[in-house]
């Protein structure tokens, strides 16, 4: 809802959809940048600003999309009546910034749907057990949505969004990547924490764990998207469905080694119990076998934990008499993801032998029952991806040619 006409849009999808003989609940999301804007604006006055006081502001955004989508849904003579999350009665941990939800309680929700109108609920946030206003970290109405969507017991959750669904692989990287019309939630939480950034990672968590079905769906073109529902749901798998769902890449980590390890108990506890503690996100772990006492230890974390993560990483490595610490931020990682992985062998093999063919070498590597994810010189990142997509038979044939947005 980026400006006023598209906000207009919406509204006419709306109505055309409670027309239809549906009962709806709307969450919005903050207009285009307004909650970067607004974050930025915090910075402009202070270099600490209170959790509280962020999540009041924040909180904002959400509550001009909620107002202005009611004004243009009642222009079109559709009953809409608009809520904060409070009024809601979505309650929330204390942790400001990114609150979990523990409750919804949703009585007026329910009562405006109940007079007929639409309910339009301001996502993100939510009124914590000490009464506070809380956010629930960037991307949160996605999770409202899904939290609503288990509380009311709708029959869907769509997300609206500027792409047509969840894709093979990202088609600004892959020209010939298609629309995935269903997926398992197990996959779309792998693509997820790969590196897809269609979803939040933890709606598609809420989903899963309350069986609300979810349609991931273009806003610009209202065509249908992407399913994503358990494997009950999906139904008896296609004979021909290809194994692989899709290739996710990730260019936004980085990779640290300490160098001479002494092999013994207690120094990976040493190393990665400070880095937990600072709250650096690390992904991917490899520690060589040791020759002569001593072994190597890589492993990844975001480009934007770096400044966080090398002084403890050099700290430590002092400490257990490590040879030193190097970093590289020029790597990307490459994952195939697909539920066909657990009856399939020798996914892996096929992984490693195309990107081989394709002189890509591999730096790291790690599983999971669905996943194989390597880490890869980012320069090889576009020939790994489209490589490993053709060879894994994903190719739709054609090259993809709608508009896309940019990268985020
Ligand atoms: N407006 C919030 C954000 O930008 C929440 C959302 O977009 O889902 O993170
Ligand atoms: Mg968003």
């Amino acid at each position: 809802m980026a400006d006023p006409e598209r906000m207009r849009n919406v509204a006419r999808h709306v109505a055309k959809t409670k027309a239809e003989g549906h009962q709806l609940v709307i969450v919005v999301s903050a207009m285009g940048k307004a909650t970067d804007n607004l974050l930025d604006l915090a910075r402009q006055v202070s270099s600490v600003p209170s959790g509280r006081e962020m999540d009041m502001l924040l909180t904002t955004g959400e509550r001009i999309s909620m107002s202005l989508l009611c004004m243009a849904l009642q222009d079109l003579s559709v009953e809409a009546m608009s809520f904060t999350g409070s009024q809601v009665g979505i309650i929330t941990d204390t942790v400001h910034g990114r609150a979990k939800i523990l409750e919804i309680k949703g009585d007026r929700v329910r009562e405006a749907v109940g007079e007929g109108k639409v309910a339009v609920v301001a996502g993100f946030q939510g009124i914590s057990t000490a009464k506070e206003i809380t956010t629930l970290g960037r991307g949160g109405s996605d999770t409202t949505a899904v939290a609503l969507a288990a509380a009311l017991k709708a029959d869907v959750c769509e997300i609206y969004t500027d792409v047509p669904g969840v894709f093979t692989a990202d088609p600004r990287t892959v020209p010939q990547a298609r629309k995935l019309e269903h997926l398992e939630y197990d996959e779309m939480l792998e693509m997820a924490g790969a590196g897809s950034k269609v979803l939040a990672l933890r709606s598609v968590e809420f989903a899963r764990n309350h069986d609300v079905p979810m349609h991931v769906r273009s806003s610009f073109t209202w065509e249908p998207g992407t399913w994503i529902t358990s494997e009950e749901r999906k139904g008896a798998t296609n004979m021909e469905e290809p194994i692989i769902s899709g290739v996710v890449h990730d260019a936004s980590d980085a990779k640290i080694t300490v160098l001479g390890v002494p092999d013994q108990p207690g120094v990976s506890a040493a190393l990665f119990e400070p880095l937990a503690a600072a709250n650096v996100n690390v992904d991917m772990i490899v520690q060589n076998t040791s020759t002569a006492g001593t072994t190597d230890i890589s492993f990844t974390l975001p480009k934007t934990d770096i400044a966080a993560a090398q002084p403890i990483v050099e700290k430590v490595s002092r400490q257990v008499g490590a040879k030193g610490v190097t970093h590289d931020t020029n790597i990307a990682k490459i994952s195939l993801v697909g539920a066909g992985m657990k009856s399939s062998p020798g996914i892996a093999a096929k992984m490693f032998r195309v990107l081989a063919d394709n002189k890509v070498n591999i730096e790291m590597i790690s599983t999971s029952t669905i996943r194989i994810s390597v880490v890869v010189a980012a320069p090889m990142l576009e020939k790994a991806v489209r490589s490993l997509h053709t060879a894994f038979g994903l190719d739709s044939g054609s090259d993809y040619s709608a508009p896309l947005p940019e990268r985020k």
